[in-house]
């Protein structure tokens, strides 16, 4: 689980967490329905009863979100892809699928369960506030959920991506042009086209007087903007990356020092006399770990002449690794999941042959693209 989050449980096997976010809007809901909408679509309630309709109507709110994400975390399950966890927070809920749907139509049907599941929870809110005595808190609380649910469906059913409608537009423009790179790129351009317009609304909705409504809206849109862009750009770098391996970007300039060295003979000899930047630490003979020139930082400087490599080094054991055949995409997402700059790359026999780190990453795309102009 990540930080900003609490851990509520596991459904079907997912962890699911509340980002802190969630409780301003847990809050926000309730104190709108409360100190608003419900005293002025029924009068006559006493404060109890608008704070209690309020705040249960918000519980139910949560549950018809979390209800959305475990619909596409069970249908993404059958066809045997894994859900990370599923999180709620200000805009709602994310299920987060960790590899991408193999073809078209289990996109598709991934995509479109949450917005079904959305439409039954309001086909269901509707009847059950209709049999219920008007005015009655059962009706408020179902009514509005009937209607949230159905917001819900419409908001995720714009053609953009990453909305749910996004995923089935892309699945749509997929089966039709077999190219999901392509695809992604149209859906996340008309994305970014619906942040937009969500944007302008919004701000035309302040100038009216609306700003409230106005900024909330303008804030969705701009959410959805800069996620469409993301993708845009991810795209743009898995493209590049493509077909490249580790071996094609990786390091072979890192040193061998035996593990009683100390930070300022390694700073004198290796740091400011080479230009290397990782090196592996020995003790007779065997790999034990290694240091980074950025691992020193954690000494102060008076403690440099007695303190030796060895305890500041990351030991080999737990230590991420990658191979030089792992493709370079695989190798950056492993980066970016366990929050690392670099990975040591070994080989058959489990010895370090180099280092693979974003700045390696980078000098090869700077090649790729001068190689693209010239
Ligand atoms: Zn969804």
């Amino acid at each position: 689980m990540r930080k900003n989050q609490i851990y509520i449980g596991r459904i079907k096997g997912i962890a699911v967490g509340l980002d802190y976010s969630w409780f301003l809007i847990f809050i926000l809901v309730t104190w709108i329905l409360a100190g608003s909408y419900f005293p002025s679509q029924f009068k006559g309630w006493s404060t109890f009863e608008y704070w209690i309709s309020g705040a249960v109507t918000s519980v139910l709110f949560f549950l018809s979100v979390l209800l959305h994400e475990i619909s596409h975390s069970v249908v993404a399950g059958k066809f045997k892809i894994k859900v990370n966890q599923i999180t709620l927070f200000i805009f709602g809920g994310i299920a987060e699928i960790k590899e991408e749907p193999k073809n078209s139509s289990q996109e598709f049907w991934i995509a479109i369960a949450g917005p079904i599941m959305s439409l039954i929870i309001a086909v269901v809110s509707y009847f059950i506030s209709r049999i219920s005595p008007e005015h009655s808190q059962l009706y408020a609380i179902f009514d509005y959920l009937f209607q949230i649910n159905l917001i819900l469906v419409l908001f995720n059913l714009i053609p953009g991506f990453p909305l749910d409608g996004g995923r089935v537009f892309r699945a749509i423009v997929w089966s039709i042009t077999k190219d999901f790179q392509r695809a992604t790129n149209i859906a996340a351009t008309v994305g970014r086209f619906f942040g937009f317009i969500f944007i302008l609304i919004g701000f035309f909705m302040m100038m009216r007087g609306a700003v409230i409504d106005g900024i909330w809206i303008a804030f969705i849109g701009w959410f959805l903007e800069s996620a469409a862009l993301a993708q845009l750009q991810r795209q743009v770098l898995y493209k590049l990356l493509a077909g490249k391996k580790v071996e094609d970007a990786m390091s072979k300039a890192f040193a061998l020092l035996p593990a009683n060295t100390t930070i300022q003979e390694f700073i004198d000899n290796e740091i400011l006399l080479r230009n290397r930047r990782f090196f592996i630490v020995e003790d007779k003979g065997v790999q034990i770990g290694f240091v980074t020139v950025h691992a020193i930082k954690s000494v102060p400087k008076e403690l440099w002449e007695s303190t030796t490599i060895r305890e500041i080094m990351t030991p080999m054991s737990g230590v991420k690794k990658t191979h030089p055949e792992e493709p370079l995409l695989d190798a950056l997402k492993q980066m970016d999941k366990n929050g690392v700059n670099q990975l040591p790359v070994f080989d058959e026999n489990d010895k370090i042959i180099g280092i693979i780190s974003r700045e390696n990453i980078l000098s090869l795309l700077n090649t790729i693209h001068l190689n693209e102009l010239g």
